[in-house]
């Protein structure tokens, strides 16, 4: 059995809903597939800035209004503190709010959304096998899928990725781990209100506690060559929140793109978007948006390009180099400044750049500013 598309998104997240909500709107026919069935369980913090709520506006149609009423956003808070250890280095409020979403209504929403919009979609069979050179998948119950061109929107550990000639080791060699609980709100000493982040207690990267509308979301991420035993970490991170009750909590992992962005996304038909090119904040590991956008400009690419393959990947290079790239680099660039200062300065050097950089800081998150130069910044 084989039957064809134009394109066929491989993954349902941010990244694979977004591009196939675009190419369908435009008349493309388009097939989603994904191994789970819908809703899904994913693991994630749930903070979601002001850039991403601008990137829901225009690729899907919702705002913060909307996305309350579905249940999909359970919290906001203008407010945040950055720690060092048990130091409080920086608190602070922004003008524009922190808003977080429960991962697993967020994407059967945007799921639905891209349906609507005409994409066919398929659930509960993982891709096992690809041609990039004939744009064929196969499935592990053994559907042959053909397409144009196949969108690689399968995540960290993207099986699209692997299929292309890359150098997998630089890949591994930026890639972090993370363990995230979620612990109902009464089990902490004093139940935060709003997003705060430590730093200390892991090397090359942070741990968090996001309060969300019924639990509250504790983690920690850090690149995997600078951190051994990580779990322990994370225990002693537990430990200093002064929690009750989280070891009959099972810990989850997920891989997390920390600095290990693609240069060149695209092979012979394939395109890649979202985690599985690394499309990730270096700094401070925000993924969402740039899933969803780097979806939309892998979709614009191919409807501008139409079978032209060559101009395809011109295009979809092109708006990343414009857009994407810049703060990626820069924000890694402003991660090893910050974390060398720390390792061979003391946490004085964070309190003097918070102190001197509080609005650029919130501003540079939401995605209002850019990490190149901390410039304004429109989006395209
Ligand atoms: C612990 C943790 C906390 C995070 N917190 C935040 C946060 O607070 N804010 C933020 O912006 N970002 C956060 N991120 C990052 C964010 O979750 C990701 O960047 C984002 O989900 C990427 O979206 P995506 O669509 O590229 O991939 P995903 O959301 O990972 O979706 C990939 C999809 O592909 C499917 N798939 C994979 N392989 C196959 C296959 N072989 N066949 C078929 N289907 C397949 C999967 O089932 C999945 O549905 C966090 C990440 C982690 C790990």
């Amino acid at each position: 059995m084989s039957d064809a598309f134009d394109a066929v998104v491989v993954g349902c997240g941010p990244a694979g809903s977004a591009s196939a909500r675009i190419l369908a709107q435009a008349g493309a026919k388009v097939v989603m597939l994904d191994q789970h069935a819908f809703p899904r369980p994913k693991l994630c913090g749930g903070l979601i800035t002001w850039k991403s709520i601008k990137a829901l506006s225009r690729i899907f149609d919702e705002d913060v209004n909307s996305l309350k009423k579905k249940g999909v956003i359970n919290n906001s808070s203008q407010k945040y503190s950055i720690y060092y250890r048990g130091n409080l280095l920086h608190t602070d409020e922004v003008s524009y709010p922190f808003h977080f979403v429960d991962r697993k209504s967020l994407d059967l929403e945007l799921v639905r959304k891209a349906q609507a919009s005409g994409a066919v979609l398929r659930t509960g069979d993982k891709v096992v096998k690809i041609s990039t050179a004939e744009g064929w998948v196969r499935t592990a119950s053994g559907k042959t899928i053909q397409g144009r061109y196949i969108f690689g929107a399968d995540g960290a550990n993207s099986i699209i990725r692997r299929s292309m000639p890359l150098d997998h080791k630089a890949w591994l060699k930026n890639l972090a781990s993370t363990i995230e609980i979620s612990i109902p709100a009464q089990r902490f000493p004093s139940a935060p209100d709003h997003p705060t982040l430590y730093i200390g207690y892991v090397d090359a990267g942070y741990c968090w506690v996001f309060p969300h509308a019924e639990k509250i979301i504790v983690g920690i991420c850090g690149l995997k060559r600078s951190n051994n035993n990580f779990r322990s970490l994370f225990i002693e991170f537990l430990r200093s929140l002064g929690l009750a009750g989280w070891k009959d909590i099972a810990f989850k992992g997920h891989p997390l793109p920390y600095g290990n962005f693609l240069k060149e996304p695209c092979f012979q038909k394939a395109l890649l978007c979202g985690d599985a090119a690394g499309f990730v904040e270096p700094l401070l590991g925000e993924g969402i948006f740039y899933a969803m956008t780097t979806g939309r400009y892998a979709a614009q690419s191919v409807l501008e390009g139409g079978t032209d393959y060559k101009a395809v990947e011109r295009f979809y290079i092109n708006r990343l180099k414009k857009n994407i790239y810049p703060e990626l680099v820069y924000s890694s660039r402003l991660r090893w400044l910050l974390l060398l200062n720390l390792r061979y300065f003391s946490r004085l050097s964070f309190k003097l750049f918070f102190r001197t950089h509080t609005h650029h800081l919130a501003e540079l998150v939401h995605g209002m500013r850019s990490y190149r130069c901390f410039l304004k910044k429109e989006w395209e």
